[in-house]
């Protein structure tokens, strides 16, 4: 067993996990510090999925009728049991996701702001008061529980993901199935534990909250259910094209979040000082492994050589290596087809013309990387159009240059794209910037002025357009999509006067 293998272990033990490996079983969990097999698993057959959601709808038809403030206690219990266990979880986040410790930690705080967030929402769950127009009547919206609440989620925010679904849709009096990637299972049965923690401490059903492992066919019986209402889908645009048709056939509700390709505008008058550090942090931040991380900068012609050049000068002094030493800035890509996409396509935009700047290889030990992991150089290429390669989402830390003359230029540029989820502006041109957030400007789910476009708060809706799949998550209303809306009119008159003036008698 290797010294990972026995850390996960532990920390799996601490936080009430149990021992859930099996020798026989076809999970293998994996970390991509080193490759190192972790521990195997068994997956849920399609039959134990089924009796999962039945368990999960007996629990919801129990837990839709406690009152929602009430229901704030369970996600308050669970943001106490995150904000007692962040240490330890974010080290297992780092050890089975590969992210620095720093990121491992921050992902884990996420999920307390969430709960912190939806404790607050329990008490603010209310429709509208409308006027009627009729006489002694009065309209009015409430919003219920919806079901079972299906969560799919990525590997590359292994616990985050399920903690935005989870915190909104308990408080919102839904029941939980997850599942999460194949490639982080056990961030999802320590997560689980907790869950299951905190609805002992409270009294709730234990069933409210439930994780089934396995790979995508595991998903395809939440997809299909009908005891589903809502499936929560985190992931590749290609895993969205093929979940949104079969939820849409029994004409279930999606909520999708999907790949992003996103850019930012860096204009004559920005600040560069402040653009490098915004670009550097999301282009190679979690090795450029996040859904917001940026792959495309729309530099102005006229600073383009002097932002290459200082990007170029920054991408020399970022430290790769293993996320678990605190030095490191840029750890590994989570596997093998990872780094062979990340390669294809570095060789592919110079085949169209494209010039590598800096990066684009495999790092070998002198440049940190560590034996058995797949540790890549993040890579700078300064294209001369945006090809094909340029308009694909490449997860990994490649970050394209393309230059522009006018605004509506790059906005165009910025645009053309299919996906559709964060977007920046780095100026100090206040028309520039409105123009970019206008509906004329970025297309995008999320706009941003003088920060990079990775590293969402959590108070605000998360999610994109176009190929991103058009969710909301997280913050503002995304409440809603977790409950049911009923609009109620209610007669107290002794007249029953017909809408739009009626008669029938
Ligand atoms: P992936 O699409 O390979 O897998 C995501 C999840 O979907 C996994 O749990 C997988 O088992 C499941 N899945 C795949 N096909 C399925 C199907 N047909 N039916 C049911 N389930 C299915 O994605 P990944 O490689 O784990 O994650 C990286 C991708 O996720 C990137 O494209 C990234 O941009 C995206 N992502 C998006 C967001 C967002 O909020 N928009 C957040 C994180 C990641």
């Amino acid at each position: 067993m290797t010294d990972l293998s026995t850390r996960a272990r532990q920390i799996l033990a601490e936080l009430g996990a149990g021992d859930p490996f099996a020798e026989d079983g076809g999970l293998v969990a994996t970390s991509p510090v080193d490759g190192s097999e972790l521990g195997r698993l068994v997956a849920h057959t399609p039959a134990a999925v089924d009796a999962t959601i039945g368990g999960a709808h007996a629990a919801f038809e129990e837990w839709r009728s406690v009152p929602a403030p009430v229901r704030g206690h369970l996600v308050r219990e669970l943001g106490e049991l995150l904000r007692e266990h962040k240490e330890v979880l974010g080290e297992l986040v780092s050890i089975e996701a590969g992210k620095i410790r720093s990121e491992g930690l921050g992902e884990v705080q996420e999920m307390i702001d969430i709960c912190e967030f939806a404790v607050g929402l329990s008490r603010q769950l209310h429709g509208l008061t409308i006027a009627s127009e009729r006489p002694g009547h009065r309209m009015m919206e409430q919003w219920h529980p919806l079901g079972v609440v299906g969560v799919i989620s990525a590997f590359n925010f292994p616990v985050a993901v399920w903690s935005w679904n989870a915190a909104l849709a308990l408080v919102a009096g839904d029941a939980v199935v997850w599942k999460p990637s194949e490639k982080t299972l056990l961030t999802a049965l320590a997560c689980q534990a907790l869950a299951a923690e905190a609805c002992r401490r409270v009294g709730a059903p234990q069933a409210l909250s439930q994780v089934v492992l396995g790979d995508r066919e595991v998903g395809e019986v939440l997809v299909d259910d009908p005891r589903v209402p809502l499936v929560s889908a985190t992931g590749s645009t290609r895993m969205g094209k093929q979940v949104a048709p079969r939820v849409a056939a029994r004409l279930g509700r999606c909520l999708l979040e999907l790949g992003g390709n996103n850019a930012a505008v860096v204009a004559p008058s920005a600040d560069l000082d402040l653009a490098v550090r915004g670009i550097v942090f999301s282009a190679v931040g979690t090795a450029g492994q996040r859904c917001t991380s940026l792959r495309r900068v729309i530099v102005h012609e006229s600073i383009h050589d002097e932002l290459v050049a200082r990007l170029s000068k920054a991408y020399g002094t970022l430290s790769i290596g293993s996320p678990l030493e605190p030095s490191t800035l840029v750890g590994p890509l989570v596997d093998t087809p990872a780094t062979e996409a990340f390669l294809g396509a570095v060789e592919q935009a110079q085949a169209d013309g494209g010039r590598l700047v800096t990066g684009g290889t495999r790092a070998d030990q002198m440049s940190g990387a560590v034996t058995g992991g797949q540790y890549v150089v993040p890579a700078i290429v300064d294209m001369p159009a945006q090809t094909d390669v340029v308009k694909r989402e490449t997860f990994a830390p490649l970050l394209y240059v393309l230059t522009y003359a006018e605004l509506d230029e790059a906005i165009a540029l910025h645009n053309e794209v299919a996906q559709g989820l964060s977007s920046a502006i780095f100026t100090l041109d206040v028309r520039e910037a409105e123009t970019f957030l206008s509906a004329a400007g970025s297309d995008c789910g999320i706009a941003n002025v003088n920060i990079g476009t990775s590293g969402a708060e959590i108070g605000g809706a998360f999610g994109g357009e176009k190929e991103t799949g058009g969710g909301r998550e997280s913050g503002s209303d995304a409440w809603k999509a977790y409950m049911r809306r009923t609009t109620n009119t209610i007669n107290y008159s002794t007249e029953l006067p017909l809408a739009q003036g009626v008669e029938f008698q």
